[in-house]
Formats: structure tokens, C-alpha cells, sequence
């Protein structure tokens, strides 16, 4: 498909930089990329030992008494788990450093801002020790709050950051990694259904049901973005599809992308909730990006190439506004921004993706503070801080295989 745009896709500059780099040629790409993967010999591969070995007095040293993955220190944990994932001795240190088990408070549900994130982890740190201990522990836990999750009473959000979403990401991840897979079809399935029961109540209560099979609200707003709305829990109802029927696949998630896709502003970018007119977030959390994954995914799931050019068209948006100016972050970031062309690359194959991604992780080792005009609270964390990009840096020599942590199964 043609990358070329020639539609206006900055409305609102005060957001971003503007993105000096060269797009994607075959002479552009060809110092970076080589056989499908980065070249040894680009900035991000030859400075990435030096850039680590700076950062890691920084992230080593770090203690917090935030245990989560967003914020905390499951999220440095994921990173050194990431950079070493079969040395024993890494493996035994993420778990006593950076999981701290003890001090769970048994509040927040979810993979990203809850308990059930340094759980999943330490429950597949602890499968890989061979340490059954420790590993019942962290199941048990997590098969607790599966009775909450399921219900459907109660005030308890679906969307990612905090609700069911990301308590289902959690289950998916554990089961990924450990075989037997500890949480059976049904547990998960019950989880499923809740968050399809949920939103089709939502919608009928709001009498948004003819055109919207699936609502739901978060704080009184209907998000629509990858952290705290609908693209979000289609994009983890999508990658847990196994789960769902063929008709809800077809009678509930398929129209439920088709509503999503009329929100669409003409630019190509994504309002952050229903009524939000404004077109301002190209970020993870809001807009495009979190839609782009969506459309990947509902690609894989029907094989239909209307997805795969909506997914193009948030590409394009995110090569142009994605340089954003509240840093290099994950959650609202240019490292976040990044791991859509590496999904874009892994989707398409094509190596103006790459090249992209490549790109954007260059513009992320050569920060500079003084382009930053949002400091984050959690500087060395995984989702608002240093983490993140790491993550990214070391993921990106393995185009194939990168995934955005804790969204991406
Ligand atoms: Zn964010």
C-alpha cells in the first residue's frame, strides 16, 4: 500500500515535533537493515551496550514502593526478565528485588496497574526455577480474584489499565508461558463472558445498541483508546479469540470494530472517547496507535484487508505526529509510538515498517532532556520512565518476535 499522504495530518502541532527523519526508501533502509532484521552496525545496536551499561545503575538501584508493572518495580522487573530470560541467577534476583510478593495489597486486579502483574510474573519466574512453592502461591492468589472478576455485580471497570481487560492479560500470560497451562478454558472463558455480558449491558442501557453491540464507560467517559477504552478490550478479546464463538465473533466483535472505525477523524487519528472532538493524542494510551493493534489483530483473526489498511492508515498518522512531546515513554511516548511499526512489520513484513520502528528507537537513545516538556513522576519505570525504552532497544534486535510488554501476548 502507498505511504505517500498528502492529506494535512498535524491539526494540532502543540503536540508533537515535527519528524525530520527521511521516510522509509530501499536506499534509506539500506545501512539499517539487513536479511529482514537491524543491522549490527546502526546506532541503536552499537550504542545499545553502552546505553544499557548507563542506565543501569539508575534501574538497578531503584527501589520504590510501587510493586506494579505500569509504575513499579514488576515493570524493571519485566525489563531484566526480557534481557535475560533463561539465566537462573537474573531470574532469581527479579523475583527478590523487584516482585515484592509480600507487600501485594490484594487491591487492583489487572497485569498492568494490579496485583495480578507481579503475580503472573513471579508465577512464570518461579515455573522456570522449578520452584512449585512459590508458583502454587502465585496461582492460588490470582485464582482468587477470578470470582470477583467473573461477576458481573458490582462496579468493577472492563477496560485495560484497571479492569477485567487486563486481569484476562494476566491469565493469557501466565498460560503462555507455562505448560500445563494452569488456568483452564472455563476460568478464562468466565472472564470472557463478563466483559461481553458488561458491555452489551452498558450499550442497552445507553441505548447505543443498534450501532454499538459492545459500550462501555470508564469514570462516566467511553473511552475508545488502547488503556482505558473499547479498542483496548476488542484487542484482548481478539488475542484471546480462541475463547469467543464464531458468532460472537461475527455478531458482536466485528461490529463493534466497524462503529469504532466511523469514529475515525479525517486525518486518520482516533478521538480519545465518544464526543471528544478534539484531535489530539497520538499516543499508546489515545488515539491512533492503541487502534492499530486492534486492526492488526482482527487482520489475523478474519484475514479481511479492510483491517490491514485501517492498521496502514494509523501507521501513516503515527510516522507524523508520533514524535511526541511528552517524551520517550511507553503509555504516551515515543517508545509506545514505536512498537506499532514493529507490530506493522510483523503483520505486513514489509521493511518500510522497520525501518520505522528503527527510526523512532534512534530518536529514543539520542533523548535529550531538554526536549521534555512532561517529566514523568516514575522516571526509571516501565510504562512513564527509562524502562520502556530499554525494553524497546532490546526488542528491536529481534524485530520478529518484539512485543509491546504487557499488552502484546
Ligand atoms: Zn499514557
Amino acid at each position: 500500500m502507498d505511504s505517500s499522504v498528502s492529506q494535512p495530518l498535524s491539526p494540532n502541532a502543540k503536540y508533537h515535533f515535527k519528524n525530520e527523519y527521511d521516510d522509509y526508501t530501499e536506499n534509506n533502509a539500506k545501512p539499517h537493515i539487513e536479511n529482514h532484521t537491524v543491522s549490527a552496525t546502526t546506532k541503536i545496536t552499537s550504542k545499545l551496550i553502552k546505553k544499557w551499561e548507563s542506565t543501569l545503575d539508575e534501574v538497578e538501584n531503584w527501589t520504590s514502593t510501587d510493586s506494579t508493572v505500569y509504575t513499579g518495580t514488576a515493570g524493571v522487573g519485566l525489563l531484566f526478565f526480557r534481557k535475560a530470560p533463561n539465566d537462573t541467577q537474573n531470574l532469581r534476583n527479579i523475583r527478590k528485588k523487584y516482585l515484592q510478593l509480600e507487600q501485594l495489597k490484594n487491591r487492583r486486579i489487572t497485569f498492568l496497574c494490579g496485583d495480578a502483574g507481579p503475580l503472573s510474573l513471579a508465577a512464570v519466574i518461579s515455573y522456570k526455577l522449578e520452584d512449585k512453592k512459590i508458583f502454587d502461591f502465585c496461582i492460588r492468589k490470582l485464582m482468587a480474584f477470578v470470582k470477583v472478576v467473573k461477576s458481573t455485580e458490582g462496579e468493577l471497570p472492563n477496560e485495560y489499565l484497571y479492569g477485567r481487560a487486563g486481569f484476562l492479560f494476566a491469565l493469557l500470560y501466565v498460560n503462555k508461558h507455562v505448560s500445563p497451562p494452569p488456568f483452564a478454558e472455563s476460568v478464562i472463558r468466565s472472564i470472557v463472558s463478563a466483559i461481553l455480558f458488561s458491555g452489551q449491558k452498558t450499550a442497552k442501557n445507553l441505548k447505543m445498541d443498534k450501532d454499538w453491540p459492545l459500550m462501555f464507560e470508564w469514570h462516566s467517559s467511553k473511552y475508545l483508546g488502547a488503556a482505558h477504552g473499547l479498542s483496548g478490550i476488542i484487542y484482548l478479546l481478539l488475542q484471546a479469540r480462541q475463547y469467543l464463538t464464531e458468532e460472537e465473533l461475527t455478531t458482536i466483535i466485528k461490529p463493534t470494530i466497524a462503529s469504532l472505525s466511523k469514529t475515525r477523524f479525517p486525518t486518520g487519528n482516533f478521538p480519545s472517547s465518544i464526543g471528544a472532538g478534539k484531535d489530539k493524542y497520538v499516543q499508546w494510551c489515545h488515539g491512533a496507535p492503541g487502534f492499530l493493534y486492534m486492526y492488526c489483530e482482527a487482520y489475523r483473526a478474519f484475514g479481511d484487508t479492510h483491517y490491514l489498511y485501517a492498521a496502514e492508515k494509523c501507521a501513516d498518522v503515527i510516522w507524523f505526529r508520533g514524535i511526541v512531546k511528552k517524551g520517550y515513554s511507553l503509555c504516551h511516548g515515543v517508545a509506545g509510538n514505536a512498537y506499532c511499526f514493529l507490530e506493522m512489520f510483523q503483520t505486513t513484513k514489509a521493511e518500510r515498517h522497520l525501518y520505522r520502528a528503527i527510526k523512532f528507537a534512534e530518536y529514543c537513545l539520542e533523548y535529550t532532556k531538554d526536549r521534555e516538556e512532561c517529566v514523568p513522576d516514575r522516571p526509571v519505570s516501565l510504562y512513564e520512565g527509562i524502562s520502556g525504552p530499554m525494553y524497546l532497544l532490546l526488542d528491536i534486535q529481534d524485530p520478529v518476535n518484539a512485543k509491546f510488554p504487557g499488552f502484546t501476548l
